[in-house]
C-alpha cells in the first residue's frame, strides 16, 4: 500500500481537558516512559512529536499538542486545536466535572470542526478505582452518542496509554 511506501503521514493531535486530569503524564509516559507524581509544568516545547509504527506496520508521524495550562484560565481556544486530526479528551473517573468538561469540549470541536476531526474520550486515573466517580458504561455510552472511542489509561501504572495513542493513529490514518 501506498501508506507503506509513499511519505510518512503527518498528523497533528491536541490533547484537551480540565488541568490536573493528567494530559501530561500521559505524554511523558507514551514519550519518555516516565511518570511523576508532582504537577507537571507545561513541556518545553507547544509540542512533541513521535513516529509510530502500528501494529500492521503502517506509519504516521504524531504531532502532539498538550496545553500551556491555559485551560485553568479559560477555554482551550480554536487556535489550540485549529488543524488538528485529531483529539484526546481527557478527564480523572475520579472528578465528575473533569467529565462534564470534557463533554463541553466535545461540543465545541463538533460544533467548530465537524467530522473533520477523530475524536478518543480518555477517563485517566483507573489506578484509583476506589474513588471512581464516572462508571466505565456511562462514558462508554456517552462516546458512543457523539461518535467518538472510549478508553481507560492510568499514566502512573501504565495501563492503556501507548494504545490510546495507537488507536488515535489508525482512525486518524483511516479518516484521512
Ligand atoms: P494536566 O494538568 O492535565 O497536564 O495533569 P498532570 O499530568 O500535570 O497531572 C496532574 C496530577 O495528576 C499530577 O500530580 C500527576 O502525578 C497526577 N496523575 C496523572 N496521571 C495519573 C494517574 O494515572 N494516576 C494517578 N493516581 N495520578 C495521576
Ligand atoms: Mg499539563
Amino acid at each position: 500500500r501506498r501508506l507503506r511506501e509513499g511519505p510518512i503521514l503527518n498528523f497533528k493531535a491536541v490533547l484537551m481537558g480540565e488541568g490536573c486530569v493528567g494530559k501530561t503524564s500521559l505524554v511523558l509516559r507514551y514519550m519518555e516512559d516516565k511518570f511523576n507524581a508532582q504537577h507537571l509544568s507545561t513541556l518545553q516545547a507547544a509540542f512533541v512529536t513521535k513516529k509510530v509504527t502500528l501494529p500492521d506496520e503502517r506509519r504516521a508521524q504524531l504531532n502532539i499538542w498538550d496545553t500551556a495550562g491555559q485551560e485553568r484560565y479559560h477555554a482551550l481556544g480554536p487556535i489550540y486545536y485549529r488543524g488538528s486530526d485529531g483529539a484526546l479528551l481527557v478527564y480523572d473517573i475520579t472528578d465528575h466535572d473533569s467529565f462534564l468538561k470534557v463533554k463541553s469540549w466535545v461540543r465545541e470541536l463538533k460544533q467548530m470542526r465537524g467530522s473533520e476531526i477523530v475524536l478518543i474520550i480518555v477517563g485517566n486515573k483507573t489506578d484509583l478505582e476506589e474513588q471512581r466517580a464516572v462508571v466505565y458504561d456511562t462514558a462508554t455510552q456517552y462516546a458512543r452518542t457523539v461518535g467518538a472511542q472510549y478508553m481507560e489509561t492510568s499514566a502512573k501504572d501504565n495501563e492503556g496509554v501507548s494504545e490510546v495513542f495507537e488507536l488515535l493513529t489508525q482512525l486518524m490514518i483511516e479518516h484521512h
